[in-house]
């Protein structure tokens, strides 16, 4: 008998959305285990954001989250938010448990695992994070949890480098030893990794930094990416750094730790990362 179970119904939320590539990365996923799903584009209005999840989980099952909705999906997930989502502010990935949304951010996760993979293990590095909006509050945590001895964030505005360094620390007290914040000029010392957790990419700009110090075998990492390296990757190896990379295994990362959640098992993340590299056009 031909299995007529409809599939599961899955998708990411955002305004704009059209850009967004995680269908192609879950639909991927998905042919590893020979799941029949199916996973679309949603295009919520700028002030309709709980209405269309509402809607959308009378017969779905797992969203993605992306800008501009990440702050109202964590407020939405109200107390039934995992440690991570808590201690970012911010979710990505909501579900359905018992009747009710349940929210997560696995933006960490995703950039953890992929500096695992490019062999920069955050264990014990000196960590230098430029930016303090969404997506370095997605990052803070996990970085503190894999182990980096010292992660400082920087940002133009320095207030919500400190303010995020606050809400940190009022919830995991341990992390003041090893998390400090500071302003763009702000970045004395040296470091293993320097992340670039700004927009300034999307127009090819760079956050005015006076030159960061790289150590030996250090990397530099952009979390944005596309065809070309970006002008960030491409200063920073003028600056010393031994190694640059793009955020497009962050991407594949965070998507595949959010499978994991709704699907309970774990994809390979590398021939999607290699057909996504070959669809934008990287060498
Ligand atoms: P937000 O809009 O929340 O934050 C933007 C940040 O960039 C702020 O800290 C802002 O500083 C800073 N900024 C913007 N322009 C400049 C500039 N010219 N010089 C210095 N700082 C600047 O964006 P997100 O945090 O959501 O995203 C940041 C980047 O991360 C984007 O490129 C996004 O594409 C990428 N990203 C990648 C992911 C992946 O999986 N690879 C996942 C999520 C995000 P200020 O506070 O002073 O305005």
């Amino acid at each position: 008998m031909p299995d007529t179970t409809p599939a599961k119904r899955y998708g990411v939320i955002g305004h704009p959305i059209e850009h967004s590539r995680s269908p192609q990365i879950h639909t991927q996923f998905a042919s590893q285990f020979d799941l029949a799903l199916s996973y679309e584009r949603i295009l919520a209005p700028l002030d309709g954001f709980a209405a269309t999840v509402d809607e959308f989980f009378r017969q779905g099952s797992g969203l993605n989250v992306t800008l501009p909705f990440k702050e109202q999906a964590y407020d939405l997930a109200g107390p039934r938010l995992s440690r991570r989502a808590h201690m970012a502010g911010a979710v990505n990935t909501l579900w359905l448990q018992d009747g009710q949304v349940h929210g997560c951010n696995t933006d960490g996760v995703g950039l953890c695992s992929d500096l695992l993979r490019v062999g920069h293990n955050p264990e014990g590095k000196r960590i230098l994070l430029i930016g303090a909006g969404g997506a370095s509050r997605g990052v803070v945590f996990p970085l503190l949890e894999a182990g980096c001895e010292l992660l400082h964030i920087i940002n133009r505005t320095s207030s919500k480098a400190y303010e995020i360094r606050e809400q940190v620390v009022a919830l995991d007290p341990d992390a003041s030893r090893r998390l400090s914040a500071g302003g763009l000029d702000d970045h004395c010392g040296d470091w293993d990794i320097v992340i670039n957790a700004t927009s300034a990419s999307l127009n090819q700009n760079l956050p005015e930094l006076p030159d960061a110090r790289y150590r030996s075998n250090s990397l530099a990492y952009d979390m944005f990416y596309a065809s070309e390296p970006t002008a960030f990757m491409l200063a920073a190896e003028q600056a010393g750094a031994t190694h640059s990379k793009d955020g497009l295994g962050m991407l594949v990362g965070q998507a595949a730790a959010s499978f994991q959640i709704w699907h309970g098992v774990q994809p390979d993340v590398e021939p999607v990362l290699a057909a996504l590299r070959q669809a934008i056009g990287q060498n």
